[in-house]
């Protein structure tokens, strides 16, 4: 197990383990499970988990030459064994952290928007999703029930996503804002620039393979430019690293029908962009 990952795993059970240098595998590795056990009552859980999977691995652990003081110089059997300890932990620092964030979200002040939202609208999903969806911000309905795209638009939305072959649950959907903004004005900069942080560790945590941005709003704030919706459109941009595609905003194609056709144009392209970074 790399010492990253390793560090990573007790971090996330908010433990600090000193260990050092001239410690045996079997010292270190007892010393970390010794020391979770006795720290915490809360992940007794997962300490037994951890007991069970480095148990074996240590009666059955070859450490050679210099590196004999390190974990890292477990062998590649030791290291399978351990696989999913780590699968474990990552899905358990990865939902402590979606669990962190959320809360920051709702708790949030940190521009005007806070004193007239109902609640906060966070985003909803698979969080391990390969399409991210991203819009400006909620509307009145999304404000009401905590979701984005809820309401005709957001059924239209579901339609679109059903076009490139997914349902609502396999994508993540989110918004730049977590509130609305009075009336469903557009979104202004300094409310794009405090909410953006949120955003990018959604991101993060998510890491598509690819994002769409919902309309023309979205798509300029994202990508930073005042371009229209047609110049953005029909190219592959980057955000954070991933690919992303300008789409339709599906309340445009509600006002706009003879659009319709575009908005198909544009999930073409979303999905031969897809299909490329499969291949
Ligand atoms: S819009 Fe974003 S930055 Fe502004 S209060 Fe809501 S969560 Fe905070």
């Amino acid at each position: 197990m790399k010492e990253s990952v390793r560090l990573q795993y007790l971090a996330a059970m908010g433990i600090d383990v000193w260990v050092p240098r001239h410690q045996s595998v079997r010292e270190q590795v007892s010393a970390e499970v010794v020391g979770c056990a006795s720290q915490t009552e809360a992940y007794q859980g997962d300490m037994v988990e951890f007991q069970t999977a480095v148990t074996p691995i240590l009666a059955s652990t070859e450490v050679a030459g210099d590196h004999k003081h390190d974990l890292t110089s477990l062998t590649a059997p030791a290291r399978d064994a351990l696989a999913p300890v780590t699968q474990h932990a990552k899905v358990y620092t990865d939902d402590q952290a979606w669990k962190g964030l959320q809360q920051q979200v709702s708790l949030c002040r940190a521009c005007s928007l806070c004193e007239t939202r109902t609640q906060t609208v966070f985003g909803v999903g698979n969080k391990h999703a390969s399409w991210m969806l991203i819009g400006e911000a909620p509307g009145r309905d999304e404000d009401l029930q905590g979701e984005p795209f809820v309401g005709r638009a957001g059924q239209l939305l579901n339609e679109m996503i059903r076009a490139i072959g997914l349902q609502r649950e396999q994508v993540y959907i989110a918004n730049m804002l977590k509130c609305r903004p009075p009336n469903n004005r557009d979104p202004q900069a300094g409310e794009v620039e405090a909410c953006h942080e949120f955003l990018t560790r959604q991101i993060g945590l998510i890491q598509p393979k690819i994002i769409l941005a919902v309309g023309r709003i979205a798509a300029q704030n994202l990508l930073n430019t005042t371009q229209p919706l047609a110049k953005l459109r029909g190219h592959q941009h980057s955000l954070e690293n991933t690919p992303l595609v300008v789409v339709h905003h599906p309340a445009y194609l509600l006002r706009s029908l003879s659009e319709k056709a575009k908005a198909w144009e544009d999930l073409q392209f979303a999905w031969s962009v897809y299909q490329s970074l499969e291949s």
